[in-house]
This record gives C-alpha cells, sequence and structure tokens, in this order.
C-alpha cells in the first residue's frame, strides 16, 4: 500500500509537509497509519512494532483506541495531526480526500483525558518589544488568560521564574529572540518535553494584537482590563490566540478578558526560590509529596486544588488582600460546624471551570450537563452558608438567580442516566417537550399493538408459544418451534430456516415495524435536536459559570487553610507594615507534618530591616539550620498567601520578595558549573533586593575553594547588611562571626554533650557555634576509628595554625590598622605566599 510513488504516498507527503512538526495520524480504514520519521518517534515513545513496506517504515494504531496514544504523546512533548478521510473516491476509483480536520497540542488539548486534573495546562507566549518582554500565557480549558511585560534587563530571572510557576507544556516564541538571544535560547532549551513553537518577527505586532482582543472580548478598548492600547504586555497576545485558534485549530469562544499583572502585585518568589523551599514539588525527585502544597492541600475540588498552587507560588503582598483573606480563614476556623458543612458540600461539587469551558466550546455532553448541574446547586447551598462575609456571587444579585434557573433547567430538561452519544437517544426527560412525549407514546403503544397482533396470531394458528423476536440483521419475525410446523397459517412468509424452529414475517408485521422504526428514529432525532438547545442555552451564560466557579474555587482555599490551621494547629499571623518579621515558636509545616507529634522543637526568629537585619548562623550540619532557614521563608509566604502559621504567635511586616539560595547545589544538566551558578544567583539577589526582602542563604560559597568562598560569603555579607535586607546565613565559615555590626547577630543550633553523646537540640540560641562537630558526624556515619582518630589529629593542629591566624589579626587591628574585615584572608594570603 505505501510504496515510495503510489498516489496514496504522493498525497501523504503532500499533508506531511504542512504539518511538519506534528507527528501526523493518517487514517487508513479503520488504522492510524505513521510513515518515515513520525512512524520511528512514535513506535519509541507508544513502544509500537515498527514494520516496513517497500523501504518505508510505518506503525498504527487502531483509530477508536486513539486517545490513550495521543496522551501518551503530548506528555511527550509531542503534537498530534489528526488526518481523516473526508469522502470516498468516486466510482470507487482513485483515492479517499484526505485533510487535517484536528491538531492536538500539550498547550491546547481540551479533552479530560489529556489534561491532569489538579494542574493547569498553560500555553505560554513570548515576544520582545522595544526594551521589553511581553508574556502572555492561556489555559484553554477553565479560561484563565493572562498577561505581563518586565524590562528585557531582567528576562533571566523573570523568566525562569515565570516558567517554574506555570511548567507549561508549549510556548510560543519570537523566532528572533531564541535565535539571537543566548540566555533566552538556554533557558527554553532547559525545559524539557516542552513544544517551543516559533514564530517570525513579522507576525507580532502591538496595534494588531490590541484588535484581535478587542474582537474576542466584544469590547470597544482594553481599559477595562488596564491595558492601554501600546502597553508592551499585548505583544505577545495576539499571537497566542491566532496559534490557538488557526494553527493549532482549538476553540476560544469562552475566552472573554484577561488579567493584567505586574511582578509588583505579587511577594516574588523567583526560580530557585520556588524550587528550595518546594513550594509545589520537593527536591528529591520533584513529585508533590513533602511539598508545602501538599501539606496545606485540604481541598475538596479540583478547581481548588488548582487555585491552591497558583497562591502559594503567588502570594500576595496587598496588607489588604491578604487580611481580607486571612480574615475569612479565621471565620471558618472559629466555626468548625460550618466548616465541616462547606466541607461536604464542596465535595460535591466538580470541576465546574473544565466543564464550562467544554460547554462553551460545543464538547460538553449530557453527563457533563448533569456535572454542571450538581456544581450548581451545590453553590447555591454554599451561597447560602457562607453569606455575608463571603460572597460567591461576587455582590451581582443577578448571578444567583441565573444560577438557580440554570440548575433547575437542567434539571427538567436532562433525562436521569443520559447517554454520552448523541446517536442513541437518553438524553432529555419526559415532560420537558411534547412532540417528544407524543413520539414516546406512540412508541409505546406501538409496542403494545406488538403485543395485540401477536396474541391475535396465536389464537387464529393455535401455535401456543409463538413469539415475536427481533433481531439486527432481519428485524422483527415470527418464530415457530418445529413440533408446530404444520400449523402455519398461508399469510406467513419464511424469512430463515434455523436447526430447531422457522422465523416467518406477515405484511402487518412489516408494517408495524416500519412504524416502530420511524418512531425511534425521530425520538433520536428529536432528542438530540432537544439537548443542542438546552447545551446553547447553558452556553449563554458562559461568563456566569466561569465567575462563580472562581469565587467557588477561591472558597474551597479558604476552607483549606483553615482545615490545615485545624488539622496542623497553625495560628492566625498578624500582618502590619513595619520592617519587621518577629516569630515565637515556629515550626517547619513540612517537616513538623512528617515527624510524630511533639517531636518537633519550636525556635524563635526576630529580624528587623530597621535594627538587626541580619542573622548569622552556624552549627555543625544536622543540627537544624536549613530547616530553621526554611520555616522561616515559609512562614512569611504562607501568611502572605492567606493562611495561618505553623508558630505560636507570627507578626509580619509585609516582605517584597523572598530570595532562598541552597549552596552547592547541583545543576548539571543546565551545563554550567555549580559555582557559576550558584554566583548568578547571588549576583540577582544582589541587584534585586530591597529592604523588604527576605533572604535565605543556606552555605553559599561552597562551590570553590575555601579562601574564595570564604572571601565571597564575606563581601556579600557585608553588602545585605548594606542593603537592610532581612537575612538569615547559614555558613560553615566560622570566620564570619568575627564580623562586627551593629545589624548583625550571631546564632547557633544547640549542641549537648549527654554521657559522651553528642546531641543535636535543633534549638536555635544566640552566639556562635564553638564546635563544628563534623568529625563526631563522621564518626556516627561509620568512618572506620583509625581515621577518625587521624582526623582528631589533623584537626588539632589546624586549630592550632587559625589561633596563630587570629592572633596576628587582633596584633594587627590593635596596631592602629583600621578595622579590616578582611585582614584574616589577607594574613591568610601571605601565608600562602611565604
Ligand atoms: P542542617 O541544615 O543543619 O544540616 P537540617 O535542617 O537539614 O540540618 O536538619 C537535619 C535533620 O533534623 C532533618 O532530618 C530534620 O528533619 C531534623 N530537624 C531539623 N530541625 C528540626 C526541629 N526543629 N525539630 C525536629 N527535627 C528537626
Amino acid at each position: 500500500m505505501a510504496e515510495p510513488d503510489t498516489p496514496m504516498m504522493r498525497q501523504y507527503r503532500g499533508i506531511k509537509q504542512k504539518h511538519g512538526d506534528s507527528i501526523l495520524f493518517f487514517r487508513l480504514g479503520d488504522f492510524y497509519e505513521m510513515f518515515e520519521k513520525d512512524a520511528r518517534d512514535a513506535s519509541a515513545i507508544l513502544n509500537l512494532t515498527l514494520t516496513k513496506r517497500n523501504g518505508i517504515p510505518m506503525c498504527g494504531i487502531p483509530y477508536h483506541a486513539s486517545t490513550g496514544y495521543i496522551a501518551r504523546l503530548l506528555k511527550a512533548g509531542r503534537k498530534v495531526a489528526i488526518c481523516e478521510q473526508v469522502s470516498l473516491p468516486q466510482d470507487g476509483k482513485g483515492i479517499a480526500e484526505r485533510r487535517v480536520t484536528e491538531i492536538i497540542t500539550p498547550g491546547t488539548a481540551l479533552e479530560e483525558s489529556f489534561l491532569e486534573q489538579g494542574s493547569y495546562n498553560y500555553l505560554v507566549s513570548i515576544g520582545r518589544v522595544s526594551r521589553w518582554i511581553s508574556l502572555a500565557y492561556i489555559d484553554l480549558s477553565t479560561g484563565d488568560f493572562s498577561c505581563t511585560a518586565f524590562p528585557e534587563t531582567d528576562r533571566g530571572g523573570r523568566l525562569r521564574k515565570e516558567l517554574m510557576r506555570l511548567s507549561p507544556r508549549e510556548i510560543i516564541i519570537q523566532e528572533s529572540l531564541i535565535e539571537e538571544d543566548d540566555l533566552i535560547s538556554r533557558i527554553v532549551a532547559d525545559r524539557q518535553d516542552l513544544v517551543v513553537n516559533r514564530y517570525p518577527d513579522w507576525y507580532y505586532d502591538i496595534g494588531n494584537s490590541a484588535e484581535r482582543l478587542i474582537r474576542q472580548f466584544g469590547v470597544t478598548n482594553l481599559k477595562g482590563f488596564g491595558l492601554e492600547d501600546d502597553d508592551p504586555a499585548l505583544f505577545s497576545c495576539g499571537v497566542l490566540l491566532e496559534y490557538v485558534e488557526d494553527a493549532a485549530k482549538s476553540y476560544l469562544p469562552h475566552i472573554k478578558g484577561i488579567r493584567h499583572y505586574s511582578d509588583e502585585d505579587y511577594l516574588a518568589l523567583d526560580e530557585s526560590t520556588q524550587r528550595n523551599l518546594e513550594i509545589v514539588r520537593n527536591l528529591q525527585d520533584g513529585g508533590r509529596k513533602y511539598s508545602l502544597l501538599a501539606t496545606l492541600d485540604f481541598t475538596k475540588t479540583a478547581m481548588g486544588s488548582r487555585k491552591l498552587r497558583s497562591w502559594l507560588l503567588q502570594p500576595l503582598n496587598d496588607i489588604g488582600k491578604i487580611r481580607t483573606r486571612i480574615d475569612s480563614v479565621e471565620e471558618l476556623y472559629r466555626n468548625q460546624l460550618l466548616l465541616s458543612s462547606i466541607s461536604g458540600i464542596l465535595g460535591r461539587i466538580l470541576d465546574l471551570e473544565r466543564l464550562t469551558a467544554r460547554v462553551a466550546v460545543d464538547k460538553a455532553h449530557a453527563k457533563d450537563l448533569l456535572s454542571v448541574m450538581d456544581s450548581l446547586e451545590g453553590i447555591i447551598q454554599t451561597t447560602d452558608l457562607v453569606t455575608p462575609w463571603y460572597d460567591v456571587m461576587g455582590g451581582d444579585p443577578e448571578r444567583r438567580r441565573i444560577v438557580g434557573e440554570l440548575a433547575g433547567f437542567i434539571g427538567k430538561a436532562i433525562d436521569d442516566e443520559p447517554s454520552i452519544l448523541l446517536t442513541e437517544g437518553r438524553l432529555i426527560r419526559d415532560g420537558f417537550d411534547g412532540r417528544l412525549d407524543d413520539l414516546r407514546s406512540l412508541k409505546d403503544r406501538s409496542q403494545e399493538i406488538l403485543d395485540d397482533y401477536l396474541a391475535g396470531e396465536r389464537r387464529e394458528s393455535g401455535i401456543g408459544n409463538l413469539k415475536i423476536r427481533y433481531n439486527k440483521i432481519i428485524g422483527y419475525f415470527l418464530e415457530v418451534t418445529k413440533s408446530n410446523l404444520s400449523q402455519v397459517p398461508g399469510h406467513f412468509i419464511r424469512r430463515q430456516s434455523l436447526v430447531g424452529s422457522e422465523r416467518y414475517t406477515t405484511d402487518r408485521l412489516i408494517e408495524l415495524e416500519t412504524e416502530l422504526n420511524s418512531a425511534s428514529e425521530r425520538i433520536v432525532e428529536l432528542e438530540r435536536e432537544l439537548f443542542l438547545g438546552v447545551r446553547e442555552r447553558v452556553k449563554s451564560h458562559v461568563p456566569v459559570l466561569q465567575a462563580v466557579a472562581g469565587s467557588v474555587a477561591e472558597l474551597d482555599c479558604l476552607v483549606s487553610f483553615a482545615r490545615a490551621a485545624t488539622v496542623r494547629g497553625y495560628t492566625k499571623p498578624i500582618l502590619d507594615d513595619s520592617t519587621s518579621v518577629r516569630i515565637k515558636a515556629g515550626r517547619h509545616p513540612v517537616v513538623e507534618a512528617n515527624l510524630k507529634p511533639g517531636e518537633f522543637v519550636p525556635n524563635d526568629l526576630t529580624i528587623d530591616s530597621g535594627g538587626t537585619s541580619f542573622a548569622l548562623i552556624t552549627g555543625p550540619n544536622m543540627a537544624g539550620k536549613s530547616t530553621y532557614l526554611r520555616q522561616s521563608a515559609l512562614i512569611v509566604l504562607m501568611a502572605q498567601a492567606g493562611s495561618f502559621v505553623p508558630a505560636q504567635e507570627a507578626r509580619i511586616g509585609i516582605v517584597d520578595k523572598i530570595f532562598c539560595r541552597v549552596g552547592a547545589s547541583d545543576n548539571l544538566a543546565r551545563g554550567e558549573s555549580t559555582f557559576l551558578v550558584e554566583m548568578n544567583e547571588t549576583a540577582y539577589i544582589l541587584r534585586s533586593v530591597t529592604r523588604r526582602s527576605l533572604v535565605i542563604m543556606d552555605e553559599v560559597g561552597r562551590g570553590t575553594s575555601t579562601n574564595d568562598g570564604l572571601a565571597i560569603a564575606w563581601a556579600v555579607t557585608e553588602r545585605l547588611i548594606a542593603e537592610q535586607a532581612k537575612t538569615l546565613f547559614a555558613t560553615h565559615f566560622h570566620e564570619l562571626t568575627a564580623i562586627e555590626h551593629p545589624k548583625l547577630e550571631t546564632l547557633s543550633m544547640d549542641v549537648t554533650d549527654r554521657n559522651g553523646e553528642i546531641v543535636f537540640l535543633k534549638r536555635v540560641k544566640k552566639g556562635a557555634a564553638g564546635n563544628s562537630y563534623g568529625i563526631h558526624v563522621a564518626k556516627l556515619a561509620g568512618i572506620p576509628d583509625e581515621v577518625i582518630s587521624r582526623a582528631q589529629d589533623i584537626l588539632s593542629s589546624l586549630e592550632l595554625r587559625e589561633d596563630t591566624l587570629s592572633e596576628r589579626d587582633r596584633a594587627s587591628r590593635d596596631a592602629g590598622n583600621q578595622a579590616d574585615l578582611f585582614s584574616p584572608l589577607e594574613l591568610v594570603g601571605k601565608e600562602i605566599e611565604s
């Protein structure tokens, strides 16, 4: 079939040429066939047998089982173009006409089986206009559409941050950006399994983009969305819509607005911070387990779970908005009865965001509409429970009316146990439409007539066991067993002979069958028509459905925070405009949740940009430094996301950015040395940090020689002190404790000696650690005794040398040299020279 030069292969190549970047599913009878490179790629991803015909590699899948295969290809970061036979050859000559009817891409897919329940499915678009990077993203399955712009100089950090937060499966990027900008092309290349679509520069134009949005939203200008006509954020939007509609042939009718956001609206968490704080994934395997999200997620709906994820990745920095959230959480927390009733109702609400999107693009079936109805009923109940302190209807009484009316309407229209197809009836309830009821009673009556007819034939012929049966091939027939054949009347027409019986029809039976069939057909047709009408009516309220779905998702997050607070023993944080963070008996939410109750040792923190802004923390490995550092950042993050916090008391002056860095983090995948990465990240912090920021640095400066590392750590410390950023700095460089500055406080992790056994108390105390206990940890780890005792000898002689050095340092200072922070290093340097 697949000879190189057959008309069919020519047809194939012609189509494939236009869809080079997709795997082309070429319909041949009951199969989708793939050829050449597509066949090689797909057989590897899908584990299919690769065959060859006339030297052409090919593989195929049955068309009715295609969904699962497509889902796997999308997951592997591939696009799929479906090419169908659209008409058969006339007179059976030539080949069928074929056309690509659908293109399914990871970022534009709408079918449930292609989507992950708890996560958004983002398609991101990136372009550059004058000195700005424009970024837009959309989730077609929920209608979430947003855009922003940031200065080109920040592009590295900002792009990494957004791509980390959104984890898109597909992006669209301006060609010149990816070809000429090394940094951007590296960032994009870093993300495996990402489908990258390049668009030529001439596709991009702010004016066209604005017009496209205006048309899409049906408005006269974009001011209502906070967008001026020449806003650089617009630049990437037009191409995004263009791609969805034209290239991916997907749908947009439900996209009726855009959120224009700016980094300043949120607590900024750059890429490394998102990763190191393990907000939505852990560092070990990238899974959700042991993440902050997993610890706090008590949501009941898929939309709530998605929203919670975005709340934790984009906490707020507006004190009013944060307080509104926290006050609602408090309301629920204080009223546990209410909390559990709402949780119960939310548990019955389905993914209304995605259901609504399916309604909007005419893909919802009857069961989906019932799910919409159940969800709306749940929403009405919830609304009554939470009014007045939370407004599900967004202050619009009209919405409430529409929601009630729609739920009632769907309930009256749709069958209890409907079919998910449009072709077999069982869609519409009795009593919804007079014509349908008439047809149905006609059909029921025909059944009665059929029964009466059978009774008559039995009476007349005297065949007591005469039966009417039905099969797909011959339709209705009368069945007579062999023993009764002598009684068959003359008007019976024989249709079929079987071993034990004969099958007959009669003129009257044929007549009745036609009546029955035509009623059934008309019922199916009318039900389809009525169903489409019902769906159309639901569709006319898509914006209301989207709005209430959004409010319920938020409510679900608030309920989840209140549940987490109850189950995990959190307290309400107090937020203010001060420059300080004060935490009494704080805990790490994730570490604590995975220890036995009472095992976690709580710790305090007081840090203030206006006072002691820099905490230098020393202590041996395994003493609890990292945990302490991260818990402090997580408590701030949780509070600004609107949650209660794991602490006895927390007073938090709003923070603008959190930076969390862990030294020597392995980033070989990126092809950069770990030290370079560490320095890149440090440079980024020093450029971006403000008095309002919170900086967490864990063992920075490890990836190079001791002297280099110490020197850098020292200089970075000085700079962060000068910036007055609130900083927690854990270090193994004990030398740093020599820095004296009124803004710096030295802390350490307490260790005690119990009958010769060293015990890490996990308690933070003032003052520097006396010992790093590395040899103790080595011993615990089973290093042989001889090696341990040799290490102890070496350590003693090293300590002796250090003592000498610091004496010389002191001597040099006493000799009138200016208090020079670098003097120990210089001395080390001289030591090496001499
Ligand atoms: P370090 O950064 O000093 O090497 P970590 O913070 O990684 O130490 O903590 C070491 C271990 O101690 C971790 O397994 C953690 O679960 C546990 N731990 C840390 N802090 C506490 C605490 N406050 N209470 C109880 N266990 C803790």
